[in-house]
C-alpha cells in the first residue's frame, strides 16, 4: 500500500512504525474472510483492509474523527483473526489500538455515551468498585426496561445489566481472591518451584473458583503459587479504549509488583487464567518500550508471562477424570490470535480424559472483546447467538474456554454449563466439580 507522509510527520516518532505496518498490506482482501464484522455486515468498511485505509487516511491527513469513522473504529472486536490471515504479516493490532488513542484525544462523544465510558474505565479494572457495581446490577435488573429507554445508552445500559452474574456469595470458596500471600505446595510433593498468579480486576469478582481451581492444580504438581502485593487490573481494557496514559500506569504498577517477586523469592512464571490479560502482559515489552525506567523490567516480565494452559501443559500431573464429559471447545480469540495458543488447550483436556469437541467458525470472536459486548450490543448479540448455535450443535455435556469475558457471553447465551478450562483440568486430578456443571 502506497503511504504519504510530509516529511514533519515522518518526524513524530509515532508514525514510522506505523507508515511501514501500512506499507506491508497489499490489500488482497484474504483477512475479511475471518473478520467477524465483515462477516455480519457484509460491508467493506467494516472489514480489516476498510479500517486500514480509514487509519492510513486519519493518519495521512491528520484530521480529527468524524461519526462515519468512529463507527467502524468502535465496532473493530480487536479479535486479531485478520493478523493470524493475513499471508503479509501486517500487524494490524497496532494500527487499531493507535486509532482508539486518536478517537479518544480527538473526537467528541455525545454526553450520555462519555459518561457511560468514563464509568466503565473507572469501575471495570478495580477489583473493588467492579464487585460493587455486581451488586448494584443484581438490584438493578428490575429496573431493566426503564433503563431500555435511556436516550443513546440504554442498549448498552441494559447488556450491561444482562451480562452481569450474581456475585459470588460470602459462604462461596475464596481462595482466588485478591489477597497477596504464597499458596504452598503440599510438603511432600513440594519441587521448590515458585510462580505467580494474576489475581487482575474483573474475573477476581465474577469468577473467584477460577484462580482458586488454577491454584490447587498447580499446587498438587509441587508448585508454591503467589499472588504478588500490588498487582491488579493489567491495563488492557483501558488501552482499548484509547486510555493510553492509565493503561502504562496500571502496567507499570504490576511490573514493580511482580519485580519485587522475581527479585525476592524467584519467580519460573506469571500465570495469567484469562487469555485477555496473558495477552496484554506478554504486550508488556512493547506498551512500556519508550519508558526507559521500565521498558527492560516490562521485557522480563512479558517474557516469564504465560497461559494457564501453556504452563500446566509442561507438568507431570495424573489425572483420574470421575466422569468423562464431553466438551467443546471454545477458543478465546486472545488466546488463538493474541497468543497462538490453540491446539494447547484441548491436548490438555483429552489427557484428563475429556472427549473435546470443536465447533465450525472456532476462529471467530464470540462478540465479548473485553467491554464490546456492553459498548456494541446488537453487533455482539449476533456474534454470540452465532457463537452459541454452533456450540450447541456439538451437543456438549459443557462448554470449556480460557477467557472470563468468553465464559460470560457465552453463559449469557446458553442453558448449557459454562467452565474456564483449568476448573475442568483441577476436576480431573482430585479438586472439586466446577460449580457450573451443578
Ligand atoms: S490480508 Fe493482510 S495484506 Fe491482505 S488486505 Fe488484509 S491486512 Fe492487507
Ligand atoms: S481485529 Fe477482528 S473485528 Fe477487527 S478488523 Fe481484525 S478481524 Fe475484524
Amino acid at each position: 500500500m502506497q503511504t504519504h507522509f510530509a516529511p514533519e510527520q515522518l518526524a513524530d516518532p509515532h508514525i514510522p512504525p506505523l507508515e511501514k505496518i501500512l506499507r506491508s498490506c497489499v490489500h488482497c482482501g484474504f483477512c475479511t474472510a475471518t473478520c467477524p464484522t465483515y462477516l455480519i455486515t457484509g460491508d467493506e468498511r467494516e472489514s480489516p483492509r476498510g479500517r486500514i485505509y480509514l487509519i492510513k487516511d486519519l493518519l495521512e491527513t491528520g484530521r480529527a474523527p468524524t461519526d462515519e469513522d468512529v463507527g467502524p473504529i468502535d465496532r473493530c472486536l480487536s479479535c486479531m483473526a485478520c493478523m493470524t490471515t493475513c499471508p503479509s504479516g501486517v500487524e494490524y493490532r497496532r494500527l487499531i489500538d493507535h486509532a482508539h488513542i486518536l478517537v479518544e484525544r480527538r473526537y467528541r462523544r455525545p454526553l450520555a455515551e462519555r459518561l457511560l465510558r468514563a464509568a466503565l474505565a473507572r469501575l471495570l479494572p478495580s477489583r473493588r468498585a467492579f464487585g460493587f457495581a455486581l451488586r448494584l446490577a443484581a438490584i438493578g435488573r428490575p429496573l431493566a426496561p426503564i433503563l431500555a429507554r435511556a436516550p443513546g445508552i440504554g442498549g448498552k445500559l441494559t447488556a450491561m445489566l444482562a451480562l452481569a452474574p450474581k456475585p459470588a456469595s460470602k459462604s462461596e470458596p475464596r481462595s482466588g481472591d485478591a489477597r497477596p500471600g504464597v499458596s504452598k505446595a503440599p510438603a511432600t510433593l513440594a519441587k521448590g518451584r515458585r510462580v505467580a498468579l494474576l489475581t487482575g480486576c474483573a474475573q477476581a469478582a465474577l469468577a473467584p473458583d477460577i484462580n482458586a481451581a488454577a491454584i490447587r492444580l498447580l499446587n498438587r504438581a509441587g508448585i508454591d503459587v503467589v499472588s504478588a502485593a500490588g498487582e491488579g487490573c493489567c491495563g488492557a481494557m483501558l488501552y482499548h479504549m484509547g486510555h493510553e496514559r492509565r493503561a502504562l500506569e496500571q502496567a507499570r504498577v504490576n511490573v514493580d509488583a511482580w519485580m519485587r517477586e522475581i527479585d525476592g523469592g524467584g519467580l519460573e512464571a506469571i500465570i495469567v487464567t484469562t487469555s485477555g490479560c496473558g495477552s496484554a502482559i506478554k504486550d508488556y515489552a512493547h506498551m512500556l518500550r519508550d519508558d526507559p525506567a521500565y521498558a527492560d523490567k516490562a521485557a522480563r516480565v512479558a517474557a516469564l508471562a504465560k497461559d494457564v494452559s501453556e504452563y500446566v501443559g509442561g507438568l507431570d500431573l495424573a489425572f483420574d477424570n470421575p466422569q468423562k464429559l464431553t466438551i467443546a471447545y471454545h477458543p478465546a480469540c486472545s488466546l488463538q490470535h493474541g497468543q497462538k495458543i490453540l491446539e494447547g488447550p484441548k491436548t490438555l483436556l483429552r489427557r484428563a480424559g475429556f472427549e473435546v469437541r470443536s465447533p465450525v467458525e472456532a476462529h471467530i470472536c464470540c462478540g465479548s472483546a473485553g467491554n464490546y459486548n456492553i459498548l456494541q450490543p446488537e453487533m455482539a448479540g449476533a456474534l454470540r447467538s452465532r457463537k452459541v448455535a454452533h456450540l450447541e450443535r456439538l451437543k456438549p455435556d459443557a462448554i470449556a474456554a480460557g477467557n472470563i469475558g468468553c465464559l460470560s457471553q457465552i453463559a449469557s447465551g446458553t442453558a448449557t454449563p459454562v467452565v474456564h478450562t483449568v476448573e475442568l483440568l483441577d476436576w480431573a486430578s482430585g479438586g472439586p466439580r466446577p460449580a457450573a456443571l451443578g
